[in-house]
């Protein structure tokens, strides 16, 4: 019997009309398979593996011994490998097309960083094993610690932070620590632009301190006087995402560290966006003391499928003291050891602690590191020139079609920022980021930053060539079209979609993350 048809899946799409599409006997549509959940599929009598009886034992579970069967769905082998093969089919992926995706930087991941990662010597080590037996993969973690403190013109690097929110994380506790040590407790305020990531106000907040809005002006930056006006004995620092979510340097960086410097407090800069300034920009010139790098979006293997991230902070002087342990320290005899609490002594005393378990996301380190040496500093100065070359193309190519709030403050950076202003009555962004859907896109950020209004942001990365941009720019330009002449096929869309629109308020509010069974 047919798996699909037992469970009841249903075919969304059926347009109506002359020559509409048949219904199919399956469900399926063409080479593209639906697919219930796994637990609709299969039954608990079958298994894919054959496993001998338990033998019968003392039972040491003092009564809390599972009475009812545990539920599992059962699955032979193959059924298995295709349930997850045909869900793959309905993600996309960077490796299927452009990508989109405001402020995550989905770029081509080169195959290059995937085959030195897989080398069994980077692949295969433990982090409990001896360090006389990693010292290639300890090399690794040095050598890239060099390049990041290179690249930003910092003074020391915390290697072990695990995401660009974890890193955030760690630069905000070495600012707490550094504070502590200065004895002034009272400073409890951190300022946030209007435009930061929505991690910035949580990082703030989670390490214990108060957060407060900086206004932005009407050109999208942060707003000089209102940030000055709000300095003083209360205030632990500020941060702020240069280039900022709107797509731009923030060009009074130098100046906005120098006032928070001279009342006292620590610059934090969000480094996500370090992909358009890499090669052109030191941050340790701006006055920054604290800077995450998403490794995951500047070189490379992109997030956005759960993949590892890693968020290296680099740190200025004043703040390297508080940095977490362990971190790598090479010898003159070029033989490479860990610091970590049993080896420091009293070398590092000011460290405000440990982020993670281990040393960070080797994967991720060996991937950045191959991207980094492939390309070079020339090569990697090009890739922030040709990801604001392209974001450029993309906001003027589009500059007609949609609204772009900021188009008239200058070149933006890496990434272009439009509105929903003059769609029809009733049609908004999501009308727009559904139609791209039917047009073979991932959508692009919508919603944020939140200081425009039906944000649509769009980071095209330098890895798409200009053919590539040309049709993703000719699907907006139609897709919009349909959204300003009011065309209601639209406000229905996803049509092509194995789903159609889902109540994404009602999902996010009240997710079913457990399945259950029909009643019969
Ligand atoms: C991606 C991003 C972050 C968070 O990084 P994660 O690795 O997802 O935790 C923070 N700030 C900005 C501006 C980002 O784009």
């Amino acid at each position: 019997m047919n798996a699909i048809n037992q469970s009841g899946w249903k075919p969304e799409m059926q347009p109506a009309g002359e020559g509409a599409a048949p219904a199919t006997h399956t469900g399926n549509r063409a080479l593209m398979l639906g697919e219930p959940l796994i637990f609709e599929i299969g039954d608990s009598a079958t298994t894919g593996v054959d496993l001998a009886e338990v033998p019968a034992g003392e039972n040491r579970l003092a009564g809390l011994a599972r009475t009812a069967p545990i539920g599992l769905p059962g699955l032979s082998e193959p059924e298995t490998v295709r349930h997850y093969t045909r869900l793959s089919r309905q993600n996309y992926a960077i490796d299927l097309g452009l990508f989109p995706l405001g402020s995550c930087t989905m770029k081509h991941n080169p195959r290059l960083n995937e085959k030195v990662a897989r080398l069994p010597g980077f692949a295969d080590v433990h982090p409990l094993q001896p360090v006389d037996t990693v010292q290639g993969a300890l090399a690794v973690i040095n050598e890239l610690a060099f390049w990041l403190i290179d690249l930003t013109g910092m003074h020391g690097v915390a290697m072990s932070p695990k995401a660009g929110a974890h890193g955030e994380l760690c630069g905000i506790l070495c600012i707490k620590a550094a504070l502590e040590a200065r004895g002034e407790h009272d400073r409890r305020v951190i300022l946030v632009p209007e435009s930061a990531h929505g991690t910035n106000p949580a990082t703030a907040a989670f390490a214990g301190f108060k957060v407060e809005d900086i206004p932005a002006t009407p050109e999208g930056r942060v707003d000089l006087g209102a940030l000055k006006a709000r300095l003083g004995p209360d205030v632990a620092g500020v941060m702020i995402t240069n280039p900022n979510t709107c797509g731009l340097f923030e060009r009074d960086m130098k100046a906005i560290s120098d006032a928070v410097h001279a009342a006292g407090g620590y610059v934090y800069c969000d480094g996500a966006n370090f992909n358009a300034i890499v090669g052109r920009v030191r941050p340790g010139d701006l006055g920054i003391d604290a800077m995450h790098i998403n490794l995951h979006k500047t070189f490379s293997t992109p997030h956005g499928g759960g993949g590892p991230g890693s968020g290296p902070v680099v740190l200025s002087k004043a703040l390297s003291p508080y940095g977490p342990l362990p971190f790598t320290e090479r010898h003159a005899d070029g033989h490479i050891t860990l610091v970590e609490e049993e080896t420091v002594g009293d070398r590092h005393p000011d460290s405000f602690g440990r982020m993670t378990a281990f040393h960070g996301q080797m994967g991720m380190f060996t991937r950045a590191l191959a991207y980094i040496l492939s390309h070079g500093a020339d090569g990697l100065r090009q890739v922030a020139e040709d990801a604001v070359l392209n974001a450029n193309y993309v906001l003027r190519s589009l500059a007609d079609t949609l609204d772009a709030p900021f188009a008239d403050s200058g070149p933006c950076m890496h990434e272009a920022l439009f509105s929903d202003a003059g769609l029809a009555e009733g049609f908004s962004t999501l009308d727009i980021a559904k139609g791209l859907i039917d047009e073979g896109y991932h959508p692009m950020t919508v919603y944020f930053p939140l200081v425009v209004h039906g944000a649509m942001l769009v980071e095209p990365t330098e890895t798409e060539s200009k053919a590539a941009l040309d049709q993703f720019i000719g699907a907006v330009k139609a897709v919009a079209a349909r959204a300003k002449a009011g065309d209601a096929s639209l406000k229905s869309a996803p049509h092509f979609a194995p789903r159609r629109r889902l109540d994404e308020t009602l999902a996010a509010r009240k997710p079913v993350l457990a399945w259950q069974e029909p009643a019969a």
